[in-house]
């Protein structure tokens, strides 16, 4: 990752050193920040690691590791980190007590991580994006809950709780898929919110969704697919999202060597929608999102990031392994 310096005077309008914009500040980012930091990423060439956290110190580490790094950091939460699902993995927030009809113990353990990030991570100097991972449908009403929270802050506090949220739709069809995501980031927009996308098939497991069994041509999406979510998406009045898009991706540990990355497909559907919709030959349309990279060779890695991957996730690298381990959630870029 190239250096970007934040300063640490709170309470400032200070901004990363290397020219971003001045609306990018320590502590939890939103709205007009967040696209400001993300087009930054995506113009210099660098993405942000997004961690899943199942605890306040898991937490704190990741926003410790990013201010050792002088850099901004994603903290995000699942709906099985957020509240317990399966106790062996020892994945809570609300606390596995807690009864989870409707899901109401995973909304409250995501909102309670939320305002634990809001509490330190101004402290700690540097950006942070607050963010949900993958909600299939079967999640909505979690993800319907989080929407309350955040029209709940942003009535009193003039921005959303969560700099932006994930939503999976992906095991739909393509139609089905946008059109919810339309209805949800049209109302994600009025509260500044950011929604995250994805299409084709992320293989390996995560989240109760297995998809060791995929069709090989269901791991890579096409560029016309890709522009159908563009366009549809890019309507939406004061929409902003991002696209997790398969390229061959893996959930879970993979030795480099066992997944056939194809980063160029990304590459390719830049080149076709900017084409598309009459941008520049060289522009980036499109803000991706690298899921499934544990495992995969550095290579691939800085490849993806030159056509457009803004944020890498992590999680199997963390919460997999033996404890915590920290060079791998921020060696990777
Ligand atoms: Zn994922």
């Amino acid at each position: 990752m190239p250096n970007r310096s934040v300063e640490s005077h709170r309470g400032d309008t200070t901004c990363l050193r290397s020219g971003c914009s001045r609306t990018v500040h320590p502590g939890v980012v939103t709205g007009q920040a967040l696209k400001d930091l993300l087009n930054h990423a995506k113009e210099n060439g660098y993405a942000i690691p997004a961690v899943n956290c199942v605890s306040s110190s898991s937490i704190n580490a990741c926003i410790e590791a990013a201010r050792k790094m002088d850099a901004p950091i994603m903290i995000q939460f699942s709906a099985g980190g957020a509240q317990c699902r399966s106790p062996e993995t020892g994945r809570f927030y609300a606390g596995k007590g807690l009864d989870n009809t409707q899901f109401h113990a995973a909304i409250a353990g995501a909102v309670s991580g939320a305002y634990h990030v809001r509490a330190v991570a101004e402290q700690y100097g540097v950006p942070v994006i607050l963010h949900t991972d993958h909600c299939a449908k079967k999640l909505l009403p979690w993800f319907d809950g989080l929407m309350e929270a955040n029209e709940r802050f942003f009535e009193q506090q003039g921005e959303p709780l969560f700099s932006s949220h994930m939503l999976d739709l992906s095991e739909e069809p393509l139609e089905e898929n946008i059109e919810i995501c339309v209805k949800y980031l049209e109302r994600m927009a009025k509260f500044n919110c950011g929604l995250e996308m994805e299409l084709g098939i992320t293989g390996g497991e995560e989240d109760g969704v297995n998809n060791e069994d995929a069709n090989p041509e269901d791991l890579y999406s096409k560029p016309e697919e890709i522009f159908q979510v563009y366009d549809a998406l890019s309507k939406v009045d004061n929409g902003f999202f991002t696209v997790a898009a398969a390229f061959g991706n893996v959930h879970g540990v993979y030795q480099p060597g066992n997944v056939r990355l194809e980063p160029k497909i990304l590459d390719r559907a830049q080149k076709y929608i900017a084409e598309k919709v009459g941008m520049e030959e060289g522009s980036k349309p499109v803000s991706f999102v690298f899921h499934g990279g544990s495992g995969s060779d550095l290579k691939d890695i800085r490849e993806a990031v030159g056509y457009g991957v803004i944020k890498m996730n992590i999680d199997t690298d963390t919460s997999g392994g033996p404890g915590w381990r920290r060079e791998n959630g921020n060696r990777l870029l």
